[in-house]
């Protein structure tokens, strides 16, 4: 009898614990289920559907060079997995952990089930390096605060990562027909906007650890430095290989742990903590995306669209999209988001700059961020964005105080001194066709506080 390995966020062979005990199992036959039905599955955004497209070719191939089919299937995974085992007749069923709370109650009930058809199912750890229940505070409850946190969690034993399967005995029987992913309709069309895409990622495995790779010799020796400064390639850019699972988390782990022991560097550790952190507080806190985790935000004078708020002197509409399409008059600013709408990808320190204008200088409320970030960020991460978000916002857990308000302008003088990130996206920048300032830092500024000053805590 086949077991069928479900793949979900880890579009990846090695170090995938549910692929290997399907391989080891004998024939197994992997499945793709692109849900869009299922109560509470947040809907993927544009730049997310593109790499998934790109990502399920990459990992067809992968799978192929193993001896494991892909079977592609679209609607409410309980009725499509269920339906696909029978068909095939499998033993077994396998997959990774997800942690998002409509995930692990479609995953339980799909577990049920297949016990009830006496069908073997189990299910592993491979997307995060904690299991979010597992670790508490010494009162017993979830952390609040990322330093505790992470003092508890990185003195966990991260296993070592898993090899790819040797190539099984492969699967000679009879398959259902695999869905095409090009009627799938996850490529953009009419207009297709993904030009900067295509040119700026390759999804799938083999960027992935070409990017890994090149990083831990070349980046993290100055990670700690560099990872702050627009203008050079200073981070990882391994966001959307993590968000995806084209990289475990134990194997960029265990590639700067090796390195790091001998640089004495534990900035770039940390910042997959903060990524544990956020799934931590998600896993915890199922309507991160939507909720302030400190209600007192609940009555803070936000400038919706339409409305009327803090810091908005034109409508918040106006507002907000010359945010979207960077025409803020704020250089550093628009050329976040003029990279992030042609690349998918934002620096760190630009998108901390770029929330905070559009939260606290135009007062539009940060879902109104988030959402626009999920839609455009080929990382959206349900959990690291509206965490994120929420961080800057000052309504997170441990959020950054209210009161630290980015001036983008300063920024930009410290961390893109020569103006070369900026000159990079801003081609208009010093001519009449780039916009005046859309606010007045100062005024708004002291707006935001002053509204804050009125929220209870
Ligand atoms: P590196 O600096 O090389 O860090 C390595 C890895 O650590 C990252 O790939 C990421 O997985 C993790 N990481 C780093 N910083 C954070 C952080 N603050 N929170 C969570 N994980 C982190 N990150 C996402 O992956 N998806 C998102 O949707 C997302 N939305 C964000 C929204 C806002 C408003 C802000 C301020 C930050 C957001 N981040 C998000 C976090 C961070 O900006 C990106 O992870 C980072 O820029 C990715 O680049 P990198 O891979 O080069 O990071």
């Amino acid at each position: 009898k086949p077991s069928i390995v479900w793949f979900r966020d880890d579009l990846r062979v090695t170090d995938n614990p549910a692929l290997r005990a399907a391989v080891d199992d004998g024939a197994a036959v992997a499945l793709y289920v692109l849900d869009e039905e299922s109560p509470g599955i947040r809907p993927l955004g544009g730049a997310a559907r593109w790499w998934l497209h790109h990502s399920l070719l990459s990992l067809r191939e992968e799978l192929a060079t193993l001896g494991v089919p892909l079977l592609l299937r679209r609607g409410p995974a309980a009725v499509v997995v269920q339906e696909t085992a029978t068909a095939l007749g499998a033993g077994a069923l396998y997959w990774n952990r997800r942690y998002g709370e409509a995930e692990r109650m479609l995953d339980a009930g799909i577990k049920t089930s297949a016990r009830g058809s006496g069908m073997h199912s189990e299910s592993f750890q491979a997307s995060l390096l904690h299991e979010p229940w597992a670790v508490t505070t010494k009162q017993g409850g979830p952390f609040k605060v990322f330093t505790p946190f992470w003092r508890t969690v990185s003195g966990l034993d991260f296993r070592e990562p898993l090899d790819s399967p040797e190539p099984g005995q492969g699967f000679f029987g009879w398959l259902p027909e695999s869905e095409e992913l090009d009627t799938w309709g996850l490529l953009p069309r009419n207009p297709d906007w993904s030009a900067g895409l295509a040119e700026s990622w390759q999804p799938g495995s083999a960027q992935a650890h070409e990017f890994l790779g090149d990083f831990v010799e070349h980046g993290l020796a100055d990670y700690s430095v560099n990872r702050d400064r627009p203008d050079l390639p200073g981070s990882s850019r391994l966001s959307p290989f993590l968000r995806w699972g084209q990289l475990s988390p134990f194997e960029v782990w265990h590639a700067q742990q090796r390195r790091r022991r001998e640089l004495g560097d534990a900035v770039f550790a940390a910042e997959l903590g903060w990524r544990e952190f956020c799934w931590h507080q998600y896993f915890h806190h199922p309507d991160l995306a939507t909720a302030n985790l400190r209600p007192g935000f609940d009555h803070y004078p936000w400038a919706w669209p339409g409305g009327q708020g803090a810091g908005a002197h034109e409508t918040a509409t106006t507002l907000l999209h010359a945010w979207r399409e960077g025409r803020t008059g704020f250089p550093l600013v628009d050329a976040g988001q003029r990279q992030l709408w042609h690349t998918g990808w934002m620096h760190n320190r630009v998108r901390m700059v770029s929330a905070s204008l559009l939260v606290k200088n135009l007062g539009i409320h940060w879902q109104l961020g988030e959402q626009w970030f999920w839609d455009t960020l080929v990382d959206a991460d349900p959990a690291s964005n509206p965490a994120n978000w929420q961080w800057v916002a000052g309504s997170g857990a441990d959020a950054s105080p209210f009161f630290r308000i980015f001036n983008p302008e300063t920024q930009a003088a410290k961390f893109d001194a020569h103006g070369s990130y900026v000159g990079q996206w801003i081609t208009e920048l010093g001519t009449p066709d780039y916009p005046e300032p859309v606010v007045d830092l100062k005024a708004s500024r002291r707006e935001a506080l002053d509204a804050y000053s009125t929220l209870t805590h």
